[in-house]
């Protein structure tokens, strides 16, 4: 059986656990075994929805702790639901959060992780690829261990509904959870963003060094706006203090794939490139024709982005009638 944990905020799922799933059942499909989900916590977790993606069974792991996120609390859970159905191989998403709870997983069970793969060949050695440095380079790697744990890097799949949808059974599991697993937990919650977040949102609008100044984000503001999107930005930008580090895009900001992704004054470091280039467009707006952004851009504005921006807001503006 391939279990996957399924990742969620406050029952609020992370789209790219559906990635996950896409994969494990593809595992599943291949050895002709069964696709499996685990959600943790009481709240919300959709059946019918984790149905779509063809899981027979979902484990709902309830402890009156687990009301919120805390990554040992989830591992030591997990471990315990490990232990009493002893899968053939867990997968989660490569997120922050599926990481991290994959890691506690290793180390409390004393199995090998291999995190963000984007390729598994199930084997008597399982031979799996996995992003390294960043999206930089992929490194091909054997994978042997009675449970195969294993993180999906995000954005490699695309999320694919099951031929058949299921009507996934339900399995409580109840962890034996002591004080000592809640260590580290979620005391406050701050809102950075309004409504739509960096990650989710379906145009973004980022701004590199080339902005020059943080009042300078202002005409991407306005064009965000306009597009129904979102501003970011490179580390050049956050490390100036120009915009906070939840706005930066990047292998150490946050990993984007958006319909739409515009470049405004960003030169495409491949740290820059690794946190956008799964965008479905992109638009380059700069002055240098040799940038690494114009050139691996679907459609490049060579100018001053100081006059190209205000210009798109304007014809946006007359466009939608003022
Ligand atoms: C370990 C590590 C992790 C990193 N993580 C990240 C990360 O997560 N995200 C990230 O972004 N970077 C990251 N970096 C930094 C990265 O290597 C680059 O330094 C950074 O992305 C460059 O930012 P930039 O493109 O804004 O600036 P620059 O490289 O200086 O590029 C500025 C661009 O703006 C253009 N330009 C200038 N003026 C104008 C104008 N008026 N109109 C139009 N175009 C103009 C220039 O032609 C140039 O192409 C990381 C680096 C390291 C070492």
């Amino acid at each position: 059986m391939i279990l996957v944990l399924v990742t969620h905020d406050r029952g609020t799922v992370e789209e790219t656990s559906f990635q996950a799933l896409t994969l494990g059942r593809s595992i599943a499909d291949d050895l002709g075994e069964s696709l499996e989900a685990v959600w943790i916590g009481d709240q919300g977790g959709d059946s019918a929805l984790l149905g779509e993606y063809g899981v027979g069974t979902v484990h709902h792991v309830t402890h009156e702790g687990l009301d919120d996120y805390g990554p040992e609390a989830w591992g030591t859970a997990l471990g315990q639901l490990v232990e009493s159905i002893n899968p053939n191989a867990v997968v989660a998403i490569g997120s922050d959060r599926g990481n991290e709870v994959m890691a506690h997983l290793g180390a409390i069970t004393g199995l090998p992780m291999v995190a963000n793969i984007r390729e598994a060949a199930p084997g008597e050695t399982w031979r799996v690829t996995r992003t390294r440095w960043g999206g930089s380079l992929f490194e091909e790697t054997g994978l042997d261990a009675p449970i195969k744990l294993l993180t999906v890097t995000e954005h490699a799949f695309e999320a694919r509904p099951a031929d058949v949808a299921t009507n996934p059974e339900i399995a409580a599991f109840e962890p034996d959870l002591a004080d000592e697993h809640f260590v580290t937990k979620i005391v406050d919650r701050v809102v950075t963003t309004g409504g739509m977040t960096l990650a989710t949102a379906p145009v973004v609008v980022s701004g590199g060094r080339g902005v020059g100044s943080p009042e300078g984000f202002g005409p991407l503001e306005e064009l965000a706006s306009l597009l129904g999107g979102v501003v970011g930005c490179s580390r050049v930008v956050t490390n100036n203090g120009w915009r906070p580090h939840s706005d930066q895009v990047g292998q150490t900001g946050t990993v984007v794939a958006p319909d739409l992704y515009i470049a405004c004054g960003i030169s495409g470091a491949i740290q820059h490139w690794v946190g956008m280039m799964a965008s479905k467009t992109i638009i380059a707006i700069n002055t240098d024709a040799e940038a690494p952004m114009v050139t691996k851009a679907d459609y490049a504005v060579l100018g001053d982005l100081q006059n190209v921006v205000p210009a798109i807001v304007k014809e946006l503006k007359s466009r939608q009638g003022g």
